[in-house]
């Protein structure tokens, strides 16, 4: 017998990279109209390294002092920025204590008790109302500053940079040809270094230091105009987004469990491009079964 044309795209998007959990989710990836990108891990590659690392004066902290703490409270993590961190304590040959009650919010950041200290580590506007100096400068240059919390007292910052995919402005550029509209970023990092990012992109519409509900809140209003969206996020902060979209595409290398469960596809070959390839091969799929 000769396969389903859902089936047959199926086996096409395997072939791109793609996996496709069933022939409803192949049907309504054609059906899109609009499309939501996430930033970190997603428009970047998600292999973000740590370029800065500045105690804060007053805080009695050297350098590898200050990155012995983050890093320390960060390894439990999964979030890409976390990695950063731990592999930046590695390098320097930095040995870490065990963190203990690790707790993590989306989208915020993480906290755990290192040493008998408590450690903070995360988005300096979402620990502080009246954040350093020294984040903005750091965001003004497209890096993402996270600010590190030592037993309630700001101690220093971390300046993360991550790179733009090598496929991403052309990915922008054919999901706005199928779609007719314009890819929106929706991230949780500062509006600063979101700006220098879409720019680079090609995405002109920005929505920045979103929480997890407001990236979903995002997307149900988009749906609520009318419009059948794409998500393609990779973090636990994405689920809610991936959830209520039409449809959801998760990137697989680095992208959280959470993530990967939530969404109709995963990209497992690490390449952004594959989204716009599976949409039209959907469309096509679809030409053939009406
Ligand atoms: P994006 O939407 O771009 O993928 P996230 O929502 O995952 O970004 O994170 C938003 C912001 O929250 C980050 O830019 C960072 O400032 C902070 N953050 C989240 N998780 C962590 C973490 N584990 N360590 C440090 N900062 C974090
Ligand atoms: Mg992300």
């Amino acid at each position: 017998a000769t396969m389903p044309p859902l089936l047959s795209a199926i086996a096409n998007a395997g072939r791109h990279g793609v996996l496709v959990k069933s022939a409803v989710v192949m049907e309504r990836l054609g059906q899109v109209d609009a499309v939501a990108l996430d930033k970190t891990g997603t428009l970047t590659e998600g292999s973000p390294r740590v370029t800065d690392v500045r105690p804060l004066p007053g805080s009695g902290l050297e350098e590898d002092e200050l990155l012995t703490l983050a890093a320390a409270a960060e390894r439990p993590s999964e979030h890409p920025l976390a990695g950063a961190v731990v592999e930046a304590a590695r390098e320097r040959g930095l040995g870490l204590p065990d963190a203990a009650d690790f707790t993590s919010a989306p989208g915020v950041g993480v906290t755990a008790v290192v040493g008998g200290r408590t450690v903070a580590v995360g988005a300096p506007a979402r620990l502080l109302d009246d954040p350093p100096g020294t984040a903005a400068e750091l965001e003004e240059s497209g890096r993402t500053a996270v600010l590190v919390v030592v037993d309630g007292t700001p101690a220093g910052l971390l300046g993360i940079a991550d790179r733009l995919r090598p496929d991403a402005a052309a990915t922008v550029a054919s999901l706005a040809t199928l779609t007719g509209t314009a890819p929106v970023l929706l991230t949780g990092d500062n509006p600063r270094a979101a700006a220098h990012l879409a720019a680079e992109a090609g995405i002109d519409d920005v929505r920045a230091g979103l929480l997890p509900q407001d990236k979903l809140a995002a997307v149900q209003e988009m749906e609520r105009a009318g419009r059948k969206v794409l998500v393609v996020g990779d973090g636990v902060n994405d689920a809610p987004a991936l959830a209520a979209a039409h449809a959801g595409i998760a990137m697989g290398r680095a992208g959280s469990d959470l993530a990967l469960e939530t969404a109709d596809a995963v990209v497992v070959r690490d390449e952004l491009a594959a989204v716009p390839a599976t949409v039209a091969l959907s469309r096509r799929a679809r030409r053939l079964v009406v």
